[in-house]
């Protein structure tokens, strides 16, 4: 039986991946959905679960009180929501974009949507598509409480936690971007690792047990180095940033022997270089945030 009285609503604009797991996670909690996408027959098996298609986005929008947006980015919400009809039929209705940009985006559509009366909440997701509808599914809100604390409810048929940041509307989005930040220089690295372990003989089966080692220690790192940084204390007892920066040139150095492009660690060896040239080598080497931070 649905958690949700008959009543609820929400229209989801956006049927990529994302958008998708979404529609389909309010139909399995018994939310009346209904769903638009630009480009049509993305709707097939989300109609035969008993989505409503509708024939427009204007149309979808005023099908329900919650419209919850999920695009590639703001050009593209932007491309949606601005246009007059849907800006017409959204007044005293609210959206929640929960598709990714820039905090600046987020601000800007907020005010848009004060301009149009249409109430404004922004999100993040924060998690794969697998995750939604679970217990799993993480999703960061921003902008007025009061709206926020009026459509919590459905928004929980998403699964996962729900996070409001505050009234900020830009605050979910940077929280967004610095955690895409930690994500795709990641995911850089580890691409990189495994050419590097390749060009050595190593396959990535015998490299990533060890590489799962590497991870495990970050979360602590995470923490230590935030209160660091909100510090502004440098510690290189265990670890000076000189040590640091002579293991980046081994990783430069082998690479380079192999014709595989060191051109990351260049620029990471390169600024742990330029703190101990200002003259913090006793340093560790989160000091390097005070560099890229200076204007
Ligand atoms: P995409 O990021 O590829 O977005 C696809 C959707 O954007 C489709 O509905 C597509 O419509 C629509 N779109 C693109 N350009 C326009 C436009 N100009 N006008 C209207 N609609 C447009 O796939 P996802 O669904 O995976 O992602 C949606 C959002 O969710 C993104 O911001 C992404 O960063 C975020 N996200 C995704 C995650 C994932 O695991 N997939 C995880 C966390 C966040 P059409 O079908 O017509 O091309």
């Amino acid at each position: 039986m649905s958690e949700f009285p008959s009543s609820s609503a929400v229209t989801v604009l956006g049927l990529g991946p994302m958008g998708r797991a979404l529609a389909s996670a309010f139909l399995d909690a018994g939310v009346r959905t209904t769903v638009w996408n630009r480009t049509p027959g993305r709707d097939g098996e989300l109609v035969a679960r008993g989505a409503v298609a509708a024939a427009s986005p204007e149309e979808a929008v005023a099908a329900a009180p919650l419209t919850v947006v999920c695009v590639v980015n703001y050009d593209a919400s932007d491309a949606v929501l601005r246009r007059t009809a849907v800006a017409t039929a959204l007044k005293g209705r609210t959206v929640v974009n929960l598709s990714a940009d820039t905090p600046a985006r987020a601000r800007d559509t907020a005010d848009w949507a004060a301009r149009h009366g249409v109430h404004y909440l922004d999100g993040a997701i924060m998690t794969p598509t697998p995750t939604i509808g679970t217990a799993d599914a993480v999703f960061l809100h921003s902008g007025p409480a009061e709206r926020y604390e009026e459509h919590r409810a459905v928004l929980a048929a998403l699964g996962g936690t729900h996070t409001h940041l505050g009234e900020d509307t830009g605050r979910a989005a940077a929280y967004d971007i610095a955690l895409l930040d930690i994500f795709w220089t990641a995911m850089a690295g580890y691409t990189h690792a495994l050419a590097l372990a390749r060009a050595e003989g190593v396959t990535g089966a015998e490299l990533a047990p060890f590489a799962e080692g590497i991870a495990a220690i970050l979360p602590p790192l995470f923490t230590e180095f935030a209160a660091d940084a909100d510090a502004g204390t440098y510690s290189g007892e265990l670890n000076p940033i000189t040590s640091a920066a002579s293991t980046m040139t081994h990783v430069v150095h082998a690479s380079e022997s192999h014709g595989i492009d060191a051109s990351v660690m260049r620029v990471i060896e390169g600024q742990a270089r330029r703190v101990i040239a200002l003259g913090h080598g006793t340093d560790g080497y989160t000091r390097v945030g005070e560099l890229i931070g200076r204007r």
